[in-house]
């Protein structure tokens, strides 16, 4: 008889190392373990008992300390193709993984905690403020459910943390899930996919781009100090000039370049001369700026810039010989604003008309896809 999952390991917790070292406690040899590991992240297997190949004694030892099972997951699919996933964690917390087809891309958008500390007005996240940092086998575990969401024909492509959180506000257990979804008995996903996004903590910054070759965006979302401290708390620790300096100082592979993310608000940032001071800030780095739309969300206080007035940006941005891009705004008909339709139903009440209860869990395969169409706009 298994003791409570509460008093159990999960066991996607582990790295490869350390379950050969629990296998090797068992009696096993050393080899069990990438078995075990094949199991658990190319199968999304959520059981030791699925595991066919794997004797049947250790097993039943293994599931006495471990535990192998996945979120329960909610989708909501927008009319644009946008997928989002609630996913209701241990203790009914809930967290959001989004889907994002695009031409010939599928990005996935992850999260690494449940809320956010970070306080940035423009973020329906950080109404709940934080509620607890994400394990890493609950940040990697959001792609082993994404995937049964997706055709058996389609692949992500990217996979992004712009999700509910500060990735580099729970540094360890990212750096933990990064080495399981680049490691060949992992995920096997190439780290040149994946890009974290910041508010531009730098000395998780500097760390996490020595122990990663990861992509790095940072969310500037202003050009002068008032306006970023406004908007962005963390501005008042981390003002833009010492921001972009510890940018210009990161070990950036050579084709590379940072994402600075910037969300036009009405009024607030998208001047004439915000354009101008944005070339001037970002043309002394190997830096491309996406713009977003802002997706406004019950209680926030401000309104997206027309798109007149964003298209200027843009051209005045391209004019400055800045490498720029627009994205557009996706799913709102699914409250896709990053932390809205957690805010809006919470993990208890959430169930749209257009949801769909997922199906892992029950043995069904692949799901009706979201077939790559169109970017969408993040805000973190
Ligand atoms: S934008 Fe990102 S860092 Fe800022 S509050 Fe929202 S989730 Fe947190």
């Amino acid at each position: 008889m298994p003791a409570p999952a509460i008093m159990r390991r999960d066991v996607r917790e582990l790295a490869l190392e350390e379950l050969e070292r629990e296998v090797v406690a068992e009696g096993e040899r050393t080899f069990r373990a990438r078995q075990i590991m094949r199991w658990l992240w190319g199968v999304g297997a959520e059981s030791f008992d699925a595991m066919r190949d794997i004797p049947a004694a250790l097993r039943a030892r293994l599931s006495q300390r471990f535990t192998a099972d996945l979120p329960r997951t909610t989708a909501s699919r927008a009319e644009d193709g946008t997928c989002k996933l609630l996913l209701t964690l241990a203790g009914n917390e809930a967290i959001e993984s989004v889907i994002i087809p695009a031409d010939r891309r599928l990005t996935l958008c992850l999260s690494t905690q449940v809320g956010c500390a970070m306080a940035c007005e423009f973020c329906a996240t950080a109404q709940m403020g934080l509620h607890r940092n994400l394990t890493a086998a609950e940040i990697a575990g959001q792609i082993l459910v994404a995937r049964r969401e997706i055709t058996a024909d389609d692949r992500f492509t990217n996979f992004v943390f712009m999700g509910m959180g500060e990735p580099l506000a729970n540094y360890p257990r990212l750096a933990r899930a990064l080495k399981i979804i680049s490691a060949d008995w992992g995920l096997g996903i190439s780290p040149r996919r994946i890009t974290v996004s910041t508010v531009g903590l730098i000395t998780g910054m500097e760390t996490l781009m020595a122990d990663f070759q990861v992509n790095l965006a940072v969310s500037l979302h202003a050009t002068t100090d008032e306006v970023r401290s406004r908007i962005m708390p963390i501005n008042q620790r981390f003002p833009i000039a010492d921001l972009l300096a510890a940018c210009a100082r990161l070990p950036i592979a050579r084709r590379n370049r940072i994402t600075f993310e910037y969300v036009m608000l009405a009024g607030m940032n998208d001047s004439p001369e915000d354009a101008a001071r944005l070339i001037k800030l970002l043309r002394p780095l190997r830096a491309k700026i996406n713009l977003l739309f802002f997706n406004p969300f019950p209680g926030s206080r401000f309104k997206p810039s027309a798109r007149a007035t964003v298209e200027d940006f843009l051209a005045v941005l391209r004019q400055g010989n800045l490498t720029a891009t627009l994205r557009e705004s996706r799913g709102r008909d699914i409250a896709a604003a990053c932390g809205q339709l957690y805010a809006e139903r919470g993990p208890q009440q959430h169930q749209p008309e257009s949801a769909v209860e997922s199906r892992q869990g029950r043995g069904e395969g692949a799901r009706p896809g979201v077939g790559p169409k169109d970017q969408a706009g993040r805000i973190h």
